[in-house]
């Protein structure tokens, strides 16, 4: 080993930047410069009012920050700002590739899917399976199966049933809507435009500007596969006990795929296509048939969501009236059911608001009754 002893003082150092990349108050000392240019340069006052009393000007967390707007000249008078007095008063820049518009807002119903926007989807997207008898493609094996199996005339030119319904439609359905994106109207930081986006991931959760729920639990669904997939030997090992993989796939798959679940709208479809999901992973596990995991699952995902969200309902009504995660929550949705479909309150169908807070404030009392 080779040693180093330095018995004359170094030079002196200029250090450039006011924040050293890894330094321990590295992090804390950017967030407070952040603090104060969001405060001071970020127009706090040109947020979006929701309610007469509930208004919301910024999401921050860390480095990532949501600055809402209600039209695009004022997204892109408040980036503006921040940006040149970041650059001026600490020498942050905004980065344009990695900050997106999102404009939330009911899309408008998007044209049929035909074979012509199949044909003409740009390369990296064509679906990969295509019938070696009459050419049409799918996206899945699947489908590709269940087509030669009932529809395929075997000519080219003959009439095709349509897509509807199929996986092919709803990736065409979602390439619509994001194309749809590009005709809305544009945000900028100075003089660089910003990409219009449908869906933004944003603290690991997928959010559509429509407010889909589908695309926030498909995209944990995706997460856990890509979990599941690198963990499958382990899972499926046959000399561990499958109890024991159980809790493995408690702990490293489920936690990972409902991460988020309290913000979810689980409307029922939702909980099928997520019970659909858990059968198919924990039938790798059990060895028991996908049917027998679906109808008595060995572990119910769904009631494990459920209580998690229960848990944290009691928590934000818990919690002390000025706090924006309860005022969100109690504000915005009506005082009596019936609630939003799939949102948290509606998990509690039969109670009013008020019943619910008494109910939250003992907290032992509040988890039997789920
Ligand atoms: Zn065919």
């Amino acid at each position: 080993m080779i040693g180093f002893i330095f018995i004359k003082k170094s030079r002196n150092i200029n250090v450039r930047r006011g924040v050293i990349q890894g330094d321990i108050p590295s992090p804390v000392c950017f967030l407070v410069a952040l603090d104060k240019l969001l405060k001071e340069h970020s127009q706090l006052d040109n947020g979006l009012q929701l309610t007469p009393t509930l208004s919301i000007s910024e999401l921050d967390y860390a480095d990532d920050c949501a600055l809402p707007g209600a039209n695009a000249e004022i997204t892109t008078s408040r980036l503006t700002n921040l940006d040149t007095h970041a650059k001026s008063l600490a020498g942050m820049v905004i980065s344009v590739p990695k900050t997106k518009a999102q404009h939330i807002m009911i899309q408008p119903k998007m044209s049929e899917t035909t074979e012509d926007d199949i044909a003409n989807l740009p390369t990296e997207k064509q679906f990969k399976f295509a019938c070696d008898k009459c050419g049409r493609t799918f996206p899945t094996n699947h489908g590709l199966s269940v087509h030669k199996g009932r529809w395929c005339k075997g000519r080219r030119r003959t009439k095709q049933p349509s897509r509807k319904g199929s996986v092919a439609d709803r990736i065409i359905q979602q390439v619509k809507v994001e194309k749809h994106q590009h005709t809305l109207p544009v945000t900028r930081i100075g003089n660089e435009e910003l990409e219009n986006v449908y869906t933004f991931v944003y603290l690991g959760a997928e959010i559509a500007g429509d407010g889909n729920p589908e695309i926030t639990i498909c995209h944990r669904i995706n997460v856990g596969w890509g979990r599941f997939g690198e963990y499958r030997h382990v899972l499926t090992a046959a000399k561990l006990p499958v109890q024991t993989r159980i809790r493995l796939y408690i702990a490293i798959i489920v936690n990972t795929m409902t991460y988020a679940c309290g913000a979810w709208l689980f409307v029922d479809k939702l909980k099928k296509k997520l019970n659909g999901v858990n059968s198919k992973m924990l039938s790798q596990i059990t060895l028991r048939s996908i049917h027998q995991e679906a109808a008595k699952p060995t572990f119910d995902i769904v009631d494990f969501v459920m209580q998690k969200r229960w848990e944290y309902l009691g928590h934000i009504l818990r919690m002390e009236d000025h706090r924006a995660t309860r005022r969100f929550l109690l504000e915005l949705s009506p005082n009596s059911p019936p609630y939003i479909e799939g949102s948290l309150l509606a998990d509690a169908p039969n109670r009013t608001r008020e019943e619910l807070i008494q109910l939250a404030s003992d907290r032992d009392e509040w988890r039997k009754l789920l």
